[in-house]
Order: C-alpha cells, then structure tokens, then sequence
C-alpha cells in the first residue's frame, strides 16, 4: 500500500444519498448495469467492476462544501457529471494505495479554492510515473499558498470531478 500526503475525500453518504434520489441538476437518478465496467466511482473511489448497478448523476462539490462551511462562492460554483453507486455502498476501502484513479501520464487539474471558495489558482498535472509523489507535490505546491484550503482534482478530457483535498485534515 502506498500512504499519501493527503485524503482523497469521496462523496459523503448524505450526500449520496440525496444524489440516488434528484442529483444537483435536479434530474432524476437513472441506475443502469455497467457490463464493461471502468468508469470512477466517487462513492468509493475505484472504478466501477463489470456488472454493477451504477448512475452518472450532476454534483456540484463546491456548493455542498459551501453548505457546510458557511462559504459564499457565488459564480464559482459549478456542478458536473459523475459515477456513483446506485445503491449504498461500502465507501472506500481503508487502506488506500495512492491516490484514486491514478495512472502515469493522464493529465489531470488541480485547483485552488479559499475559505470564500473562490478560485484561487491551479495547475495542470501530467501524473508522473512516480504517481502518489506527482499527486502529493502538486498538493504541497497548492497548500503553500496559506489562502488556499480546499483543492479539486478533475479529469482534463472530460471535465469529470475525481476528488477534493483539505487543509489538515
Ligand atoms: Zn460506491
């Protein structure tokens, strides 16, 4: 198992819970059989395996971490397609290798947010062969800026939303 520098957050199960029923575009849940398998699974951050009852649902990352923190991020916010379960689900397994859905040489971004989640930055990774290394120094590069507390990754082709880091967690 590879220890990371930081948690990959997945999507908290009231969260999910609420996305199983109307996701953050106020569309209806639509579970469907994936036969092939593949896709991220942001409930338990792996990919999904063949054969298992999944859902691309609408979530908005930022709004649900403003709801919690009292943040205002006004224009900022922004909602997005991702895979989840469509049943409960275990979550993600404790012991954790590297990051999730990392593999050398996908491009990802890793964006800044501060305490008023507004966009305060970022970068584009190319995951390095050394991946859980690449991830844990664009996360150091990005809490070095003391006004940054929140980061997301995303996948650059897709726009997909894969995790969000904290501050001390
Ligand atoms: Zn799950």
């Amino acid at each position: 198992m590879t220890t990371t520098a930081y948690t990959p957050r997945p999507i908290t199960p009231d969260a999910l819970a609420q996305l199983r029923d109307v996701d953050d575009a106020g569309r209806p849940c639509v579970p469907y059989v994936d036969p092939e398998g593949g896709d991220p699974l942001r409930c338990c951050l792996r990919a999904v395996e063949p054969g298992e009852r999944v859902a691309l649902v609408s979530y908005a990352p930022l709004r649900r971490w403003a709801a919690e923190s009292g943040a205002r991020p006004g224009a900022y916010d922004e909602q997005g397609p991702v895979f989840i379960h469509a049943d409960p689900c275990e979550g993600p397994a404790r012991e954790r290798d590297g990051y999730p859905y990392s593999r050398a040489g996908a491009l990802r971004t890793v964006r800044r947010y501060n305490a008023e989640g507004r966009i305060v930055g970022g970068r584009l990774l190319e995951i390095p062969a050394e991946e859980t290394k690449g991830f844990d120094a664009a996360f150091d590069e990005a809490f070095a800026d003391p006004e940054v507390v929140l980061v997301h990754v995303r996948a650059v082709e897709y726009g997909c939303f894969h995790f969000e880091v904290r501050r001390d967690v």
